[in-house]
């Protein structure tokens, strides 16, 4: 397949000639560069750098750096010495052989004006489109999602060793920024708390002693909070992030009591997942995926997974780890339309589905979201011989329900669970039920008769219908494709480092994250134009001598 490139600043002639000769067989930037052009241009970049904040280089080519960047995982500087030295990068960013290139920092000073101004996502989306224009992309077809966890990118600190480096980061904060303010209001003891990290190796043994640094620690900061909040106090000092940081974590680790600060006990602390653990990233949080616990977060990959196109990831989205898969399902389906690119059928695990999401994805999207549901958790179901929900007969008009014997529910009454969903609540006449010879495959209470808990109509019949389905063979080998996105998740956190932060804080990820996508898309389309067919799932070497199934 050709391409035509998307040219905004030709290759000068001396690098054509010299990549050529260096790379016969081609190499991935060289093709990039003739195939799908330079991905990016400056227009896009106006929002972040009006005419007076031009950088010395043109920001497509910095955005460009930063995605070779992140296909082969390098640092800023080794990227900065990848411009000045390397023939195939010169080719991709249409400079001359000659050009020396530029200082790292103006690498990492880009990635801030791309999170200031919101750019990010839009990077990936232009790369889509320039997929779309030449026929790599479409929507409408299949795609699959599932997320993993990522690690954020600082140490994991237990209770005591938190407020500690949480007061010590403050200190050092104004210490920089107002070092005289500061120096009137230490005493000479606290440079022997808070002057070197704090570590679990040095902190007292026993928890008797340890409550006492942790209240110590906990008095020093009131003292530094009050002064700071004092209205002879400039201002601003209450605006820096560490400053706030140390607000915040003494809200959630102490409380006030007779004028003097106490330690809270375990179980009086707030939830996990709204405390953070480090003050140099307070958005990592503590997340917990069956049995995975860590600090950070979470990111969703969605791909195409047609068979007649390059699988591609069409949307990334980064969150705080407790955020349930759930929970972004329709942010997903939102950010696919937006785009463009709403699938017809959306392959996803059990997390991400439910009775709503079955029926809005549908309604709102015209998506099918393909995965399965929760199975019925009634005794009747489990044991598969009594009369579970789905052996009674719905008349959603007359507002009744006939059970397996034949007998008309008395009671229709609408009303909320316990997390505020609509149901309807049925109910079954006592002497039909009290006389009924199936009783024991039907309700376990003594006297009072069945009833049972319905979903509004659409809900019922989505969760019914996919539950009936799920069962069946033409169901598997359907939503058996899901499985593909483990593997680019595989592939993302072994070749690209999506496990690890690069950065501090949710904005940094999330870019990261972006430039992780476009990285490998750059690898896949190359991979599909060279006709290099998708690596085979590996099995174990003693996987392998499994028996193959009859
Ligand atoms: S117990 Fe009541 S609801 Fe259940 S099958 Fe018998 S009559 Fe119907």
């Amino acid at each position: 397949m050709s391409l035509q490139p998307q040219e905004i600043s030709p290759v000068p002639e001396e690098t054509r000639r010299v990549a050529h000769a260096a790379f016969p067989k081609g190499n991935i930037y060289v093709r990039m560069r003739d195939e799908i052009g330079t991905i990016f241009d400056d227009p896009m970049f106006e929002p972040v750098f009006p005419a007076r904040g031009q950088p010395a280089d043109s920001p497509w080519r910095l955005a460009l750096i930063t995605v070779m960047q992140f296909v082969e995982g390098l640092s800023d500087r080794q990227a900065a010495e990848a411009v000045r030295g390397r023939i195939d990068w010169k080719y991709a960013l249409s400079l001359e052989l000659t050009n020396p290139g530029g200082d790292a920092s103006v690498l990492c000073e880009f990635r801030s004006r791309l999170i200031e101004g919101g750019v990010g996502p839009a990077l990936l989306e232009t790369m889509l489109s320039r997929f779309k224009e030449r026929g790599l992309l479409k929507a409408r077809g299949q795609q699959r999602t599932d997320s993993t966890h990522v690690l954020a990118a600082i140490r994991t600190l237990n209770r005591l060793e938190s407020v500690g480096e949480t007061l010590r980061a403050a200190l050092n904060s104004l210490a920089t920024v107002a070092p005289d303010w500061l120096s009137s209001l230490v005493s000479p003891d606290w440079f022997e708390r808070y002057a070197t990290r704090i570590e679990e190796y040095r902190l007292p043994k026993g928890e008797v002693a340890r409550i006492a640094l942790g209240e110590r620690i906990g008095a020093d900061g009131h003292v530094l909070l009050a002064a700071v909040y004092e209205p002879s106090a400039p201002s601003w000092l209450r605006e820096l992030p560490a400053i706030q940081a140390l607000r915040l974590a003494w809200v959630h680790q102490y409380f006030v009591e007779d004028d003097a600060v106490r330690w809270r006990k375990a179980a009086d602390l707030p939830p996990a997942g709204t405390r953070f653990d480090s003050p140099y990233d307070t958005d990592a949080r503590y997340g917990n995926k069956r049995s995975t616990t860590w600090t950070g977060y979470k990111v969703h990959v969605t791909e195409t997974c047609d068979a007649d196109a390059p699988h591609l990831i069409v949307h990334v989205e980064t969150t705080p780890a407790p955020v349930t898969d759930s929970d972004m399902t329709a942010p997903i389906h939102q950010a696919l339309a937006d785009k463009g690119l709403a699938p017809t059928t959306h392959l996803a695990d059990a997390g991400y589905v439910d009775a709503e999401l079955l029926v809005i994805s549908q309604t709102k999207h015209s998506i099918e979201l393909l995965g399965p549901v929760r199975p019925d958790v009634s005794w009747q179901a489990k044991e598969n011989k009594g009369f579970d929900i789905s052996a009674f007969v719905v008349d959603w008009e007359a507002g009744t329900v006939t059970c397996p014997m034949g007998q008309t529910s008395v009671d229709w009454t609408p009303t909320r669970d316990n997390w505020g969903n609509d149901t309807i609540h049925i109910g079954f006449h006592r002497k039909a039920c009290a006389a009924c010879p199936s009783r024991p495959l039907c309700t376990r209470a003594k006297s009072d008769p069945r009833e049972i808990t319905l979903r509004p109509r659409p809900l019922h019949e989505a969760l019914q219908n996919v539950r009936a389905q799920q069962e069946t063979d033409a169901w598997r080998d359907r939503y058996g494709k899901r499985a593909g996105i483990e593997g680019t998740l595989s592939q993302a956190v072994r070749a690209f480092g999506l496990r690890r932060c690069r950065y501090l804080g949710l904005a940094k990820t999330t870019l990261q994250h972006v430039f992780t996508a476009i990285a490998i898309n750059v690898v896949r389309v190359d991979a599909w134009l060279t006709d290099r067919p998708i690596a085979k799932t590996r099995r174990s070497a003693f996987a392998s001598l499994a028996p193959m199934a009859a």
